[in-house]
């Protein structure tokens, strides 16, 4: 395929990937001990179902969904429950390794909600970025129509080799789970987009690609440029299509996925094997064995580095992600997560802390690099204006955080910085109206229903008032029944708002998945609770006009 189509600005940073992508893919040895946080992935912390003490085989659930978007939480090792707290649960291994596994499924065979279901109690998340859970993607389809399957694997950010590697391994089974998903959201065509700079893993692809695929697949190899793997640039320069600003590629017919997620999806559905373990890229100067590891969720980073030759006294920092768009560690004994896809051991010398921050010179360097065609320049001016109306004008929230601007500009100011802030107190607001308008729409919901209530109440007076004044067992009349109708339209409208609140909280964690959802999360569970209330009424009012209607 060719390179048709492009999207603005982007950078080539030193890409760095040689060092973690020379050697074969392999396992980390069990660790002892494992720590699994609550919340790796976007929405809800999942709910702890274990007690202190209870034995677990890899693959127990040791924690529930909660809420809609939320994920389950499976055990990575075998042994016993050793801590269970409000933010994490700990499990110390017995080395046995015993696995509890669902029962296989042949995906060509079931239908489409049992593979959502297996999804959903497998515990998949996006293995790519945010950690989106991967039942709630699928279900784009009841409000969308999707055309194309885009396969990410671009792997734009520099140091990050976990897709190549993966794709270099598995490349047959990342197509198969990327079927799965084809037969789950309808579509009809898959385009794989990889960057030109994996080579192995192209020919993997290509060799794969020769098993004949029930849905068409397309491989698109792209030239290497920073941020290519961003899920709208990628779609502009594969389909030629412009996620709108606010919107989501469904809304052009898309659905993007990573290899690593496509590839778990299989191991869930095939092999029913719950995601307990991820590819992790370990790199940086200050380890003497980078490469690519299978790692169990819930392994202190300390350990895996230092199984790769951690040199501590060269160690400067470690970033969790890639250099452009991750996060320093604030310590070692942190737990790697659903969301690790690398970890860089950085020396002094290798990333050094920026310069000091000088002021802004105008040069336009930043615009010129943006691939969302922002002006990063104005939005870093009203970003410590704190001009709120300015950056929502100026689309504050379509940056992808990429971090181009803040590598071009010579005055070294912290750009990113400037934006996630803003966005953080722009969040914020946004909570407080959402909760002043449930508080107004719980209260609008609260009086209609005292006045239906009150209204029935008086219609059940006046019927046995009017029974009482018949000369014989005669039955009701029309407007003396139970008010049916008017039931029926509150359970509809009731419903409707139920399906609703899944949309809106299915598209905010979406497109923003920093977003809190507690409040849309709740206005779901108050939908909810209303529709059973309305389903209650409408079965209790047709029992009463059958027992009316018989003899
Ligand atoms: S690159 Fe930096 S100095 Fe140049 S306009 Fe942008 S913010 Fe200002
Ligand atoms: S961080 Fe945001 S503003 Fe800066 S280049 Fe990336 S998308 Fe544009």
């Amino acid at each position: 395929m060719s390179n048709a189509f492009d999207f603005p600005g982007g950078i080539y940073p030193p890409e760095r990937k040689q060092r973690s992508n020379q050697s074969a893919l392999i396992e980390t040895p069990l660790p002892r001990r494992v720590t699994l946080p609550l919340q790796q992935h976007s929405g809800q912390p999942a709910k702890p179902c274990v007690a202190q003490g209870n034995a677990v085989k890899v693959g127990s659930v040791i924690a529930k969904r909660e809420g809609m978007v939320s994920s389950a939480l499976h055990a990575s090792i075998s042994g016993t429950v050793s801590e269970v707290s409000t933010t994490q649960i700990s499990i110390e291994g017995d080395g046995q390794d015993e696995w509890l596994r669902l029962p296989p499924l042949v995906w060509q065979n079931v239908e489409p909600h049992a593979l959502l279901e297996r999804l959903n109690e497998s515990g998949i998340v996006g293995l790519g970025g945010a950690g989106f859970p991967t039942h709630i993607k699928a279900r784009v389809v009841e409000q969308h129509t999707i055309h194309t399957l885009v396969i990410n694997a671009a792997e734009c950010e520099p140091y990050i080799t976990a897709d190549d590697l993966t794709l270099r391994h598995y490349a047959n089974e990342v197509l198969e789970g990327a079927q799965i998903i084809a037969k789950l959201c309808g579509a009809q065509h898959i385009v794989i987009g990889i960057e030109d700079n994996k080579p192995e893993a192209i020919d993997a692809l290509k060799q794969a690609l020769t098993n004949s695929q029930p849905v068409p697949v397309e491989l698109a190899v792209i030239a290497t440029r920073y941020p290519s793997g961003g899920e709208r640039q990628l779609i502009k320069k594969l389909l030629d299509l412009n996620v709108p600003s606010g919107g989501l590629p469904a809304d052009v017919g898309v659905l993007c996925h990573n290899p690593g997620t496509l590839l778990a999806i299989l191991h869930a559905v095939r092999d029913g094997q719950p995601l307990v373990s991820r590819v992790v890229t370990l790199t940086g100067e200050a380890i003497t064995q980078p490469g690519n590891r299978w790692v169990r969720l819930g392994t202190s980073v300390r350990e895996l580095l230092e199984q790769a030759g951690l040199n501590t006294p060269e160690l400067h920092q470690v970033i969790q992600g890639g250099p452009m768009m991750g996060t320093p560690l604030l310590t070692l004994d942190t737990p790697v997560t659903k969301l690790t896809n690398c970890l860089i051991a950085a020396t002094l010398e290798e990333l050094p802390p920026p310069p000091a921050e000088s002021p802004c010179i105008r040069c336009g360097e930043c615009e010129s690099v943006c691939p969302v065609a922002l002006l990063p320049q104005q939005l870093h001016w009203y970003a410590r204006a704190q001009d709120d109306a300015k950056l929502e004008r100026y689309h504050l929230f379509d940056c992808i955080e990429c971090g181009a601007c803040s590598y071009v500009c010579p005055s070294h100011i912290p750009l990113v910085v400037d934006y996630r802030e803003a966005k953080s107190r722009l969040r914020l607001q946004r909570i407080e109206t959402a909760k002043a308008e449930h508080a107004k729409h719980r209260f609008e919901f609260r009086q209609a229903r005292l006045a239906r209530e009150e209204a029935e109440k008086q219609a059940r007076k006046q019927a046995r008032q009017a029974q009482q004044r018949r000369p014989s067992n005669t039955a009701a009349t029309n407007s003396e029944k139970v008010d049916l109708r008017g039931l029926r339209i509150a359970h509809a409208a009731a419903k409707a708002s139920v399906k609703k609140a899944e949309k809106t909280l299915a598209r905010v964690a979406q497109e923003d998945p920093k977003q809190s959802l507690d409040d849309l999360e709740m206005q779901l569970a108050t939908a909810q609770e209303n529709l059973k209330a309305a389903e209650l009424q409408l079965a209790q009012a047709r029992e009463q006009q059958s027992n009316e209607e018989s003899p």
